[in-house]
């Protein structure tokens, strides 16, 4: 069984579904298009032959997924990877409205898979000192769902972490962050994404499905003030500051600007007799990075990787 339907759990639920067994997928939320806002929308390759293994990025290309390579703005020049042969591979950009219901109907498609939406779990089910599942609330009725493993998937602050008292350490944050989407800005640089490394501040502008662009910018916490008493102000004199990017104009961007203060990192013990905790929920990384939605497909892999013979064998 699996909490969280989101990146890790799709992910974990489609791998298992393919290797025959049975899974249960809960999430809290009740609309399968539901996705995750607070995101910039960037995948790492090293999620991409992930996103292959689920028979996803075909589908994601036909829907705008946009494959980029990074540039980055350096104080010391510009680094531009080339087409040499040891040059990374690509990643990917794509909205997480995009991803988000897509992984979660390509899990919902297998009859192998159950998707419980609309169920928040609040605690841990144990028999003999061991997770055996989970309990929860669904339209105000209890429930309870019984599992052989419990993978928690439930994102940053996870309730399966929590009820599990599975040990944590957490890091503040010396940098915020705000992103907007942008609709119609020009892009110089084409399918490119641009990185501004400014030491501390850092900045990205990444091409997306839609023609969307997404500015995110993580300035350093000193730098919040201006931010906190008007924000499209701040926002946009920060974005048009960075030096080579296109000039950002207020009808630029599109929907709201919204971004976080104050996030703290955390690491979390991962496995325990019963269950184990995969993407956000083991590991909430600094956003900066934009690791985490790659994080999340290569746990659910590693776990999937590691647990799936077993429990077909005991099935
Ligand atoms: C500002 C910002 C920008 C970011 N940008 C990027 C980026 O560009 N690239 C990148 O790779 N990563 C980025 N990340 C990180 C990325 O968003 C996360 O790492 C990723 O979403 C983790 O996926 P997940 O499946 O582990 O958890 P989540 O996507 O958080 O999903 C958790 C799921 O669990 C469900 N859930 C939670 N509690 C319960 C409960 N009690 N019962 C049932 N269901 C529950 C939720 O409804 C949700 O569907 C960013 C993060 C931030 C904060």
């Amino acid at each position: 069984m699996i909490v969280g339907a989101s990146i890790a759990g799709c992910a974990a639920a489609i791998m298992y579904a393919q290797q025959g067994l049975r899974i249960a997928l809960l999430d809290a939320r009740s609309d399968i298009r539901a996705h995750k806002v607070l995101c910039t929308h960037h995948l790492q390759p090293c999620g991409a032959p992930i996103l292959q293994r689920l028979g996803a990025t075909e589908k994601l290309l036909a829907l705008g997924m946009v494959e980029t390579v990074p540039k980055f703005w350096t104080p010391w020049g510009m680094i531009t990877p080339d087409a040499a042969e040891n040059s990374p591979p690509p990643g990917f950009n794509v909205r997480r409205e995009t991803l988000d219901p897509l992984l979660r109907q390509l899990a919902n498609d297998y009859q192998n898979v159950d998707l419980l939406l609309g169920h928040r779990v609040s605690g841990l089910l144990t028999k003999n000192g061991t997770t055996a599942g989970v309990y929860g609330t669904e339209q105000g009725s209890a429930f309870t769902v019984e599992a052989r493993l419990t993978v928690g998937a439930d994102g940053k602050d996870s309730t399966v972490a929590r009820s599990a008292r599975c040990d944590s350490v957490s890091a503040s944050n010396g940098r915020f962050s705000y992103f907007a989407q942008l609709s119609g800005l020009e892009r110089p640089d084409g399918e490119s994404s641009l990185s501004w490394f400014m030491d501390p501040d850092v900045a990205y502008l990444l091409p997306n499905d839609g023609g969307i662009s997404v500015l995110v910018v993580f300035p350093a916490l000193d730098k919040l003030g201006p931010f906190t008493d008007d924000l499209s102000t701040a926002f946009l004199a920060y974005a048009n500051a960075l030096p080579g990017a296109p000039p950002v104009r207020r009808e630029h961007i599109f929907g709201k600007i919204v971004g976080t203060k104050h996030f703290s990192t955390t690491l979390t013990d991962p496995v325990g007799n019963g269950f184990a905790l995969i993407g956000d929920a083991a590991a909430t990384n600094d956003p900066l990075w934009g690791i985490g939605c790659s994080w999340a497909l290569e746990t659910a892999q590693m776990l999937v990787d590691a647990t799936a013979q077993m429990l077909t064998e005991t099935t």
